[in-house]
């Protein structure tokens, strides 16, 4: 697989670089009053990553761990739960020893992942309450989003290895901005719930940076609005959300 070795390298044996903290949500976990936890660092390069600042493995802006306990533990009785989101959290070797730290103080845990490290995610498992998984497409169409060779087959083997855990599991799809790729979503929609994906998320791409305007630059139309799923979202998946 090709990643980035220069972020693999700086996340070993360190603590975990947290680049952003939301206090509150009820929209990162279902059913929990949540806080999210962004970590920095992805090996990936999607073309309409809205979270840029988070790819980098360093940044000026890390906050130290201990802040984010002391946080934490000031919300204990106030908060369910803690959802661990990125970049790519399971990038970090600290993830497993900061879960345990978290689930400690009794919150629930949650885990945002583009499903990098399926090999990763089964010792993270005992730690996971919950999981938000990004497929973002048919694994032979992710190079062309993701810049990285064999990262849909890696994305595909995470998909698998948790739906035979049984964790709840909500698989997302960001809209592409390409339209030759956005085409291929009712596709990617009835393989997923071939796999048994029961909870999908359809997401509209942000339009919120230079890389997601690109279609514009280039002349692509833009993406067939999410609405027109639907129906077939109704169809195939137990719960299925647009956002
Ligand atoms: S996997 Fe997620 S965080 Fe990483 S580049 Fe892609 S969209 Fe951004």
């Amino acid at each position: 697989m090709q990643l980035n070795s220069t972020a693999e390298e700086a996340m070993e044996k360190e603590e975990l670089r947290v680049g952003g903290l939301t206090p509150l949500t009820s929209l990162d976990f279902p059913g929990e009053l949540a806080a999210v936890v962004f970590c920095q660092g992805c090996p990936w390069r999607c073309s309409y990553c809205h979270n840029n600042h988070l790819v980098p493995p360093d940044s000026a802006t890390i906050t130290p761990w201990r802040q984010i306990e002391a946080f934490l533990k000031r919300r204990q009785g106030l908060l369910d739960a803690v959802v661990f989101s990125g970049g790519e959290p399971t990038l970090q070797s600290a993830l497993s020893f900061a879960l345990t730290r978290v689930k400690a103080m009794g919150f629930r845990i949650g885990l945002h992942t583009a499903g990098i490290y399926p090999e990763r995610l089964g010792a993270l498992e005992p730690h996971l309450n919950w999981v938000g998984l990004d497929i973002k497409a048919l694994p032979e169409d992710y190079p062309a989003i993701t810049g990285a060779a064999g990262s849909g087959e890696r994305a595909w083997e995470s998909l698998r290895l948790l739906l035979a855990t049984g964790i709840p599991l909500e698989v997302r799809t960001t809209m592409p901005q390409d339209w030759r790729l956005a085409q291929g979503i009712e596709m990617l929609m009835r393989r997923l719930a071939d796999e048994g994906v029961q909870d999908y998320a359809l997401q509209a791409c942000r339009d919120t940076n230079r890389r997601t305007r690109d279609w514009q630059v280039t002349g692509f139309p833009a993406p067939r609005p999410p609405e027109a799923f639907e129906k077939l979202g109704e169809t195939l998946f137990h719960r299925f959300v647009l956002r």
